[in-house]
């Protein structure tokens, strides 16, 4: 078994919250209402997992399953600047997968192996993991038939972050809609079932205008803190 990395989040704050960042082997769900920052969380780390080890990164590449048509390789130019780093080459080292329906979604991470292992990625998006599935199994009539594909698709993401020794960050939208949403709104949609997959859970905040505040939510060995970070020209920062 080969030992676990870590990829810094870039900011003192989420890393101390992370005891040092995002685990490999592992999936770090992040979950929040519309506009809690996510999406620019996975941005942040598609650039700091490129950095060497000594600067907190595993100098690794990202495959980035977009459902949502949010990924802005504009912002990957903003972040990579912010840290030194060729912008050019930082969006070289992002493969970007568009998923149009669920089943897509699953599918390309169904073939995601040989691209994994010849680009050396070390760091699966899958922004948003939920949504697709959502829009799609509407009902209470369809809810079983949901988790069960969604719950292979989570199992993709367990056994391949094992396999190659990478790290999953998956996002999950809060949601109040009354098909999904099951009375407590710190709770993400889908069931639970991310949730239950998942090594890490953080919940997102918002605290103010660009304020966000992360909490690790279950964990037996995070200390249950915050921590407070803000959006910005990093993605995320002090
Ligand atoms: P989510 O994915 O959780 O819905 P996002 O990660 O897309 O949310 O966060 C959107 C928010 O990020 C915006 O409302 C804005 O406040 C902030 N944001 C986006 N880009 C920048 C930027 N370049 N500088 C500062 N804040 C930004
Ligand atoms: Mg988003």
């Amino acid at each position: 078994r080969q030992s676990i990395g870590r990829i810094t989040t870039g900011t003192d704050s989420l890393d101390s919250l992370l005891l040092g960042g995002i685990e490999t082997q592992a999936i770090t769900e992040v979950y929040g209402e519309f506009g809690c920052g996510k999406t620019q969380f996975c941005h942040a780390l598609c650039v700091t997992v490129q950095k060497s080890l000594e600067e907190g990164g595993l100098a690794g590449g990202v495959l980035y399953i977009d459902t949502e048509g949010t990924f802005r390789p504009e912002r990957i130019i903003e972040i990579a600047k912010v840290h030194n780093m060729d912008p050019s080459k930082a969006l070289d080292n992002i493969i970007v997968a568009r998923a149009y329906n669920s089943a897509h979604q699953v599918l390309i991470l169904e073939e995601a192996g040989k691209i994994i292992r010849e680009e050396n990625i070390k760091l699966i998006v899958s922004d948003s993991t939920t949504g697709l599935f959502r829009a799609e199994y509407l009902g209470r009539g369809t809810l079983a038939n949901r988790q069960q594909k969604l719950g292979r698709y989570i199992r993709l993401l367990a056994r391949i972050a094992e396999m190659y020794n990478c790290a999953v960050v998956a996002t999950n939208q809060v949601s109040t809609s009354p098909d999904t949403f099951f009375g407590d709104p710190t709770k993400p949609v889908g069931g639970n079932i991310v949730g239950h997959a998942s090594t890490y859970r953080i919940y997102f905040r918002k605290g103010g205008k660009n304020k966000r505040v992360a909490k690790i939510i279950d964990s037996p060995h995070h200390p249950a803190s915050e921590e407070v970070f803000e959006l910005g020209a990093k993605g995320v920062q002090d």
